[in-house]
């Protein structure tokens, strides 16, 4: 047993393997030899591997790409489409009408569809090519200070080898302490470490509150012949059936290579109705006939969850901080209009890269020095498109028809619209309570069908996930009161976790005994999406990371 904790000092550590921070990892390494310089940099990842936690809906603009490694193609990036046309629909319960314009922000056509799984871990190769450290199956469990306790000096990683109780067990590993001048955060929407050291910094202090979507994804197998071989588009959005126009959200499906389709539906965490289930809703969005008839006789091989931080330019926090930078989606940044966060979280993380290597190369890593990436991005093409959305996910979240309202005169406005900024509720303050209200009755056709193929249920999505935890480990689901549970929470609200959730965690369950509710949880299945830490109505539920290398597995979605 080990218990001595071991440190490694890097000139630059970041902290996430998606496509902000592997970029920025990259870049870093171009300028740095450009430069004759050679600093050390690793990159954690709290998946077994670069691409297993790696979850978004796949249309590439290559702009930052091709930015970063102009020869992409060449250098072999995995591309499984380009897209050749869009088609935009609005659903009906049961019927889909084309729009004859595609709002411009979604024209697609010429980009790449890409697995994210994929794409990560080509990047993951370029980059340890290039002299980075990549240590993938290492979360990071805290961030580390200066005596000040206020200048970032890296991360600890997490321990491994805890019993359910915390203690050590016989193959106890302590976790390890990075020390870094500068550290960059790019965890993704909601990360852990971002949270931690955003509250202790005040980095969002003046920022307008941050939105978030929940995405279910699946990668589907067709048989031959299938629609996309003779369609006009393979990029299809959707709005309307199966929420309706008062809450946000609507369906993706993208052609891919090998007769497989990636299919997603994403859900606007600021809904009210607390019997909703992001996960039922996309049952049903795929067995609109539209849909139905796209996915028809096809195998679900694949399926994830994750939370998007759509919230735009206004809730963007302080993006440089004492030895510290925050890229990517862990910073808001994200293009809301056009559904994309790829190629702008990679932009975060190559100008990034240009403060952490100008602070390590003059030795000061003050955030006035590292403010040279958000001048840098406030320069850049990446400010005038995330600019553009900045009231966007606020617009969607108002009630009809205010909603169309915002939505038209920000697009002949440039995002400006009638409200400059548009006020936001937390996503955690929108739920309404259970029985109360017109609106708010369990719907109808709430019970999903399932097949167990082409359409599974929740439990059936995590094995396809490939999700795995230690059972006799602490659980990284922390419910600060579980009381409140069974009281409160189920008595006003129904307990929303036990819909929200896309992976059945929560569970209500009753003592038969003793009558008495219990909250019982299943952490082993946990995707890693975040939901359940954003739209709690009680903040009651932490998400922590659990041990590196655990949860979902992805390898092309
Ligand atoms: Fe997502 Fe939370 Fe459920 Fe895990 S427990 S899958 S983070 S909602």
């Amino acid at each position: 047993m080990t218990s001595v904790r071991e440190q490694i000092d890097f000139d630059v550590v970041f902290v996430g393997g998606g496509p902000a921070c592997l970029a920025g990892a990259i870049r870093l390494m171009q300028l740095a030899g450009e430069r004759g310089l050679t600093p050390e940099v690793a990159l954690v990842e709290k998946g077994a591997e670069i691409g297993a936690h790696a979850l978004s809906g796949a249309v590439l603009n290559p702009i930052a790409l091709q930015e970063l490694i102009p020869d992409y193609i060449a250098q072999g990036c995995p591309i499984e489409a380009t897209v050749r046309g869009d088609e935009f629909y609005f659903l009906t319960r049961d019927k889909a009408y084309r729009l004859p314009l595609v709002p411009r922000y979604m024209h697609n056509t010429g980009f790449q569809i890409v697995s994210l799984a994929r794409l990560t871990r080509w990047l993951g190769k370029i980059a340890e090519e290039l002299g980075v450290n990549i240590f993938p199956g290492f979360s990071g469990s805290q961030v580390l200070y200066a005596d000040d306790g206020r200048r970032v000096t890296g991360v600890r990683t997490g321990d491994q080898g805890l019993d359910k109780n915390g203690t050590p067990k016989g193959n106890f590993e302590p976790g390890i302490d990075l020390h870094a001048r500068v550290t960059v955060f790019g965890e993704g929407a909601r990360g852990s470490l971002m949270k931690s050291v955003a509250d202790r910094l005040g980095l969002a202090a003046g920022k307008m509150p941050q939105v978030y979507e929940t995405g279910i994804k699946e990668v589907i197998q067709l048989p031959e012949g299938h629609y996309f071989t003779t369609s006009e588009g393979n990029d299809i959005h959707t709005f309307g059936y199966p929420l309706g126009m008062k809450t946000p959200g609507g369906g993706f499906i993208y052609e891919m290579q090998d007769n497989r389709v990636a299919i997603g539906f994403l859900v606007g965490l600021g809904y009210e109705n607390p019997f909703l289930d992001p996960y039922a809703e996309f049952i049903k969005f795929k067995r609109h006939p539209l849909v139905a008839a796209i996915i028809r006789d096809g195998k679900v091989i694949e399926q994830g969850a994750r939370s998007v931080s759509t919230g735009g330019y206004y809730t963007m926090p302080r993006l440089a901080a004492d030895g510290a930078l925050f890229v990517g989606g862990a910073a808001a940044i994200q293009n809301t209009p056009g559904l994309k966060g790829i190629h702008v979280s990679m932009k975060s993380g190559m100008l990034a890269a240009e403060a952490a290597l100008a602070a390590v190369a003059s030795g000061d890593p003050s955030a006035q020095t590292l403010a040279l990436y958000p001048r840098r991005l406030e320069e850049s093409w990446l400010k005038a498109e995330i600019y553009e959305g900045r009231n966007f996910a606020q617009a969607l979240a108002k009630k009809m028809p205010a909603k169309l309202i915002h939505l038209g005169a920000q697009y002949v406005t440039g995002g400006r619209g009638l409200i400059d900024p548009l006020q936001h509720r937390e996503d955690c303050r929108t739920l309404k309570p259970a029985g109360k209200g017109q609106t708010l009755k369990p719907q109808a056709d709430a019970k999903p069908l399932y097949d167990g193929v082409l359409y599974v249920d929740k439990l059936t999505g995590v094995y396809l996930s490939k999700t795995l935890h230690r059972e006799d480990e602490p659980c990284h689901l922390i419910v600060h009161d579980t009381r409140l549970c069974v009281t409160t929470c189920y008595e006003t609200y129904a307990s929303p976790c036990t819909r929200f959730c896309p992976a059945q965690v929560y569970e209500m369950e009753t003592d038969e005994k003793t009558g008495r509710r219990l909250l019982k949880l299943n952490p082993s299945n946990c995707l890693h999406c975040k939901t359940c830490d954003i739209k709690d109505p009680y903040r009651n539920i932490t998400w922590t990371c659990p041990e590196g290398g655990e949860g979902p597995s992805y390898s092309t979605v």
